[in-house]
């Protein structure tokens, strides 16, 4: 029961709390406070996410609002927690990890978990501090944001609090909070919990949990004979595949994509060493800690199904046959190929199947690779070349420009039978002018450091319409500065 006192300094911030998480019981977690952070201020805030969480806009401005949100107080209705989980790091089994930096505030009634990443030591903390950098709090914060804003499917960030308080990481760094919101946090590694330590009661009572609110239809499922976890399996092996296609399709390197930061709703969660790409190569690895490219950019959609089969091993207890396990994750392997090619169809401006589709994606991409042309300028160009912009601005970015004229010519042929005001407008719907790269976030990083959050707001309103031209902005939708190759960002945040 939280004491008088508490109650007496709570803030409200006029939401609705209900009972979503903390229903499992103390297995899956610890109660415990957020650690305050001295002299907090503001570094970014969606508003958009504000007013989808039918939060009052004020909150993100009022002192009330900016103690809530970095952890100083409590928030009336809520009971923080931390959650238990664990996890495959690398590829190796890494045991118990869980929240250690990040407090469950609560789940809204309209079915958003607050959470708030950064919010000092838990019981899962390990050997860290609690803590989160303002460095990487802002972009998460912006990447966050940016790829719902692309369409796909992600947690969410409220806000970012920063303070003066000192963090140490390679150098001395300060201290943020972001709030992050999602209808749940829950990953693959809390699976994989309950199963490596053969605790099927709780195994069962998370899946129920799971599968009643967010797989209802698991329930009432035929496939594999009625069995519900199976059907679950599939159903999650089945966003995945989805999310990584997106993934592939708009150039996002995760990072590190460990079980324990693989959502069980395939969402993308836990950025940390993301990128996307600038020069289109398949082989780039983002995190400077992933020495041997387990999770390089081509690999990720089949990193995605090994982490997979570690959900299904996990599941295995529950589902019973390890042939419907394995028969479960199969889907993966047809949902992948056909939701990718829908995309990379969508980028072409394409809006049905023709046999030829895949040898003209592989065409481009193959010359793209050839000459590290910059993803996101070639595919935008494409788009504006389509809606009768200049023609050899597409061209110009080739040095093989017998190459690239033989691709145009069969790309041409192809759209013969597609409405030209169609396709130049469904291009520019599938190509993002604006994506958050290394350098932008950079930028707005050292000028944040600097106490200007304006960097923030900036990038985070092109970011948020990205497929519109933002005349004015061409700086932010330009060729990579050269330093940009330079940036090392590692698992350290
Ligand atoms: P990540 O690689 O960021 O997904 O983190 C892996 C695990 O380490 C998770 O359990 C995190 O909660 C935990 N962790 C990462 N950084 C910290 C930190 N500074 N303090 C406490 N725990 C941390
Ligand atoms: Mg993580």
């Amino acid at each position: 029961m939280p004491m008088i006192a508490d109650e007496a300094e709570a803030v409200d911030l006029g939401l609705d709390w209900t009972a979503g998480f903390s229903t499992l019981g103390p297995a899956f977690f610890t109660e415990l406070r957020p650690t305050p952070l001295p002299e907090p201020y503001w570094v970014g805030r969606s508003l958009a996410l504000a007013r989808e969480i039918g939060l009052e806009e004020a909150c993100l401005e009022s002192d009330d609002g900016l103690a809530a949100f970095t952890g100083n107080v409590p928030v009336a209705g809520t009971r923080p927690l931390a959650s238990v989980y664990s996890g495959h790091q690398f590829g190796v089994w890494a045991g118990q990890l869980g929240d250690g930096r990040a407090i469950l505030l609560g789940q809204t009634a309209s079915g958003w978990e607050l959470q708030l990443k950064g919010s000092g030591r838990t019981p899962y903390s390990r050997m860290g501090d609690g803590r989160a950098v303002l460095r990487s709090s802002i972009r998460e914060f912006l990447c966050s944001e940016a790829m719902q804003a692309l369409g796909i499917p992600t947690t969410r960030a409220l806000c970012v609090t920063g303070s003066d308080a000192q963090v140490v990481r390679e150098e001395i760094e300060t201290a943020a909070v972001v709030t992050r919101a999602a209808p749940s946090f829950i990953r693959f590694g809390h699976f994989e919990h309950f199963a490596a330590a053969n605790r099927l009661d709780e195994l069962r009572a998370l899946a129920d949990f799971v599968i009643d609110r967010f797989y209802p239809a698991c329930r009432d499922s035929e496939r594999f004979g009625g069995n519900a976890y199976a059907a679950f399996l599939e159903a999650v092996s089945e966003r995945t595949a989805a999310l990584l296609a997106q993934w592939q399709a708009v150039g996002f390197c995760h990072g590190v994509m460990n079980t324990d930061n693989m959502s069980i709703l395939g969402l993308t969660i836990d950025y940390g060493p993301f990128q996307f790409l600038d020069g289109f190569d398949p082989r780039h690895i983002c995190n400077h800690s992933d020495t041997g490219g387990r999770y390089a950019y081509n690999q990720q959609p089949n990193v995605a199904y090994w982490n997979l089969f570690c959900l299904a091993q996990a599941l295995l207890p529950l589902i019973g046959d390890q042939e419907i396990a394995v028969a479960a994750l199969q889907s993966y392997k047809t949902v992948f190929p056909e939701a990718y090619e829908a995309r990379m169809r969508a980028k072409l401006g394409l809006p049905g199947a023709a046999p030829d589709d895949r040898a003209l994606i592989e065409g481009v991409l193959k010359l793209l690779a050839q000459e590290k042309v910059d993803y996101t300028i070639f595919w935008r160009r494409l788009a504006d070349r389509q809606a009768g912009g200049d023609p050899a601005a597409v061209r110009d970015l080739f040095l093989d420009r017998a190459g690239i004229d033989a691709w145009l010519q069969s790309f041409a042929q192809r759209h013969e039978q597609v409405p030209a005001a169609q396709a130049a407008q469904s291009m520019r719907g599938a190509n993002p002018k604006f994506v958050l790269r290394n350098h932008l976030g950079q930028q707005a990083i050292e000028s944040a450091q600097k106490k200007d959050f304006s960097g923030v707001a900036t990038l985070l309103a092109l970011l948020k319409t990205p497929f519109e031209d933002h005349a004015g902005h061409e700086a932010y939708a330009g060729f990579p500065p050269d330093w940009a190759s330079t940036i090392e960002i590692s698992c350290s945040s």
